[in-house]
């Protein structure tokens, strides 16, 4: 995003989930920074009052694919479908491939479709057992620049390093001077 200011954007795919979702939104709210959530919709569609509450709290939503589909892995149609059934639950044009990767035809598709694609250029590795959230404050230390975006996990496989690390990324990030704002 626009390197010449100092803005971080935060996003969270995989969600929500009630065992990660509320307590990611608790640690937002207390350092009172807002931040991006690209939902898997299955989730959405389960646990509506945890889409509403994200969305109550004035965090961004984005569209993860209904079932957290491989685009490598999967038709131009069905991966379609898959995610304007997620966009009805979600109400949001903004949309992340699961795994960061898709064929050329489908992303032509989305966009012409209307549909923002965005990545990220900072992973913390949330999900990686191997990763302690020192580390992971570590990355995002060394390759946070303005404009950067950080992804994290809503899951239960990322839950237990991502809260204890993400308090730390926000003091940090909070202290280097840089504001937060979500995808639009
Ligand atoms: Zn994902």
């Amino acid at each position: 995003m626009n390197p010449s200011s100092k803005v971080v954007y935060i996003t969270f795919d995989d969600g929500p989930i009630p065992e990660c979702t509320p307590l990611v939104l608790d640690i937002l709210s207390k350092y009172g920074i807002h931040a991006t959530f690209f939902m898997v919709a299955e989730n959405a569609q389960r646990y509506p009052e945890l889409l509403q509450r994200v969305r109550e709290e004035g965090h961004s939503i984005g569209n993860h694919t209904y079932h957290h589909l491989r685009g490598c892995k999967t038709t131009k149609q069905t991966y379609m479908q898959d995610i304007a059934v997620a966009k009805q639950v979600l109400q949001t044009s903004l949309f992340r491939p699961p795994h960061g990767r898709m064929t050329c035809s489908q992303k032509k598709a989305l966009r012409e479709a209307g549909y923002q694609i965005y990545l990220w250029d900072v992973l913390t590795h949330d999900y990686n057992p191997k990763y302690t959230p020192e580390k992971m404050l570590r990355i995002v230390q060394r390759f946070t620049r303005n404009g950067s975006i950080i992804v994290l996990h809503d899951s239960l496989k990322s839950k237990d390093r991502m809260l204890q690390a993400l308090p730390q990324i926000i003091k940090w990030l909070q202290a280097e001077g840089y504001t937060f704002q979500t995808l639009k």
